[in-house]
């Protein structure tokens, strides 16, 4: 692998400044498309991260005292800001994570909508109000910010991941320390600065740069009341167990192995392309990309497949740089060889490949960390790509007998984050959004990814806790409701002490 000429050192945001890491201890950022070091970056120690913890806890409270609207005006300064800088940041997000120029612009897109819901924050943090609840009592639910909140963030959304966890807590009136991920620091970086250029009080948004031992401090730390993580579904299940054991409110969201079932009166056509664009965009690198086609009935099946060799057959893969490109690289060379061997694997097992994208020449030749389109046909659940999942375009069709079989084989896998069917009977798509065991269901749509302004999360091992990524429950997951029951009683009135359990 080659060092680049000017390898940059980043450093983390703290109370409202670029720090250099004290720990001497970096990660190296590569460019995937070249397999070029770019920038080093520090991996706080716990030491490092007391410190912005205590940082963002000296900020909060004027921030909490601040009105709600007056925290929406540095929001919508914010959201003008990215899109002010727009060029510089899909570059940034580009050159860090692989995504192709398009497919980086969709991602900024999506983040701006956690930040137009968060500019809403007002209408979705007012309390309610009962009057006269007894003896000319009123009875006020008021909802109060947590304090010191923070969120751990993966690679595969340099932008939209660390928005949607943060825009809604910083907007509620929470200091944020971000754990971005040490594979695309620079996009957090850069939005760091258009914090502070939006006038965000220094300490309400912190960069702690790092891994285990930063996250730790977050998980271990009194001050901090919130744990917001997004990555796999090992470290998921970690962060909820041991948030949990310290006390705090945390929502994991962890992988996905999400399945596409297609009837066969599906317009297969149509199935193909949106098949083609939610499988392998990205590289396939979103824990809402479909990997499984599931088609129901052999003649589907067959049909389908052969529609889908073409298809696939034609796809670009290369860097943002190059026109015309359809989908990037994986994020490292670790990545790259650990999917080769996926693919490897379920060959061994029985799987038939049908596209196979070990063959492609940039995958051969290039030093940066490509890996071709592959489809594997006749998967099944005793194989081991069956259900685990593959962060990278290797995508499987397993075929089933009918619309029950296909509803059991997904309801039996432990990841259920999203799910779509295709179909023409409404009755099919009744009976499969009813009975389906998954978070976020389609029908006759690619991804079923919600819009900003509904909740976001899986089921059963892709998430872990209750809260929600995007949408309103992010107001909930960040507030504290306290319930506060008042009089005002006159000077003449007197009230008569009663040891009685109060009633109205
Ligand atoms: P990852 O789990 O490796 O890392 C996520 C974050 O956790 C990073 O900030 C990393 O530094 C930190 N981390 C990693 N190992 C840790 C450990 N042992 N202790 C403490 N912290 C640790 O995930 P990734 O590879 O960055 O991202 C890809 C994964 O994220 C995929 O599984 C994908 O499906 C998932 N993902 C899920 C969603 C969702 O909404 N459910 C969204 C995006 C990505």
């Amino acid at each position: 692998m080659t060092e680049a000429v000017s390898v940059k050192k980043l450093t983390h945001f703290i109370n409202g400044e670029l720090v250099e890491g004290k720990s001497r201890s970096y990660s190296k950022v590569y460019n995937p498309s070249t397999g070029e070091v770019i920038a080093e970056v520090p991996i706080a120690t716990a030491e490092e991260t007391r410190e912005a913890i205590a940082a963002a806890k000296a900020a909060f409270p004027a921030w909490r005292d601040l009105s709600v609207a007056k925290r929406a005006e540095v929001l919508m300064r914010f959201r003008y800001l990215i899109t002010e800088n727009m060029d510089q940041l899909l570059d940034t997000i580009c050159t860090e994570s692989g995504k192709t120029l398009e497919d980086a612009r969709g991602e900024v897109t999506r983040a701006l909508e956690s930040v137009d819901l968060a500019i809403g924050a007002p209408h979705l943090v007012k309390g309610e109000y009962s009057v006269n609840v007894g003896g000319q009592i009123n009875a006020y639910s008021a909802k109060y910010p947590l304090g010191v909140v923070a969120a751990i963030s993966p690679f595969n959304f340099p932008i939209m991941v660390p928005l949607a966890q943060t825009s809604m807590a910083i907007a509620v009136g929470n200091a944020v320390i971000l754990k971005a991920s040490e594979k695309v620091p620079m996009t957090s970086l850069f939005v760091s600065e258009l914090w502070k250029k939006a006038g965000l009080p220094d300490g309400i948004w912190t960069v702690v740069n790092g891994s285990k031992d930063a996250v730790n401090e977050l998980l271990e730390n009194p001050t901090v009341q919130a744990i917001s993580f997004v990555g796999s579904t090992p470290v998921a299940k970690y962060i909820y167990e041991t948030g949990a054991k310290y006390g705090k409110r945390v929502t994991a969201l962890g992988g996905g192995k999400n399945n596409m079932v297609v009837m066969p009166d599906a317009d297969l056509e149509q199935v193909a392309n949106a098949f083609i664009g939610a499988a392998y965009g990205a590289a396939s690198q979103r824990c809402m990309a479909i990997s499984t086609i599931v088609p129901v009935g052999e003649e589907t099946a067959d049909r389908l497949v052969a529609i889908l060799k073409d298809k696939i057959s034609k796809l670009k893969v290369g860097s943002y740089t190059e026109e015309g490109t359809d989908f990037g690289p994986v994020i490292s060379k670790e990545s790259k060889e650990s999917i080769l061997k996926a693919i490897d694997l379920a060959e061994q097992q029985g799987a038939t490949v049908v596209n196979d994208g070990r063959e492609v020449d940039i995958v051969k030749n290039s030093e940066g960390f490509f890996v071709g389109p592959t489809l594997l046909d006749n998967v099944t659940k005793e194989m081991d790509i069956c259900d685990q999942e593959v962060f990278g375009p290797a995508r499987n069709v397993v075929r089933v007998g009918s619309l029950s079989e296909a509803i059991d084989f997904i309801n039996d896998q432990e990841l259920a984050n999203g799910v779509t069917i295709f179909t023409n009977d409404g009755a099919a798509a009744r009976k499969f959004t009813t009975e389906i065991d998954v978070g976020m269901v389609g029908v006759n749509v690619p991804i079923p990814i919600p819009v900003g302004y509904h909740n976001f999360a899986g089921f059963k091992g892709s998430r872990f806790g209750e809260g929600h990524m995007f949408g309103p429950d992010q107001a909930r997951f960040f507030t504290k409701t306290k319930t506060v029951s008042e009089r005002w009683p006159g000077t003449t009135e007197t009230t008569a002490s009663t040891f009685a359990f109060p009633s109205n």
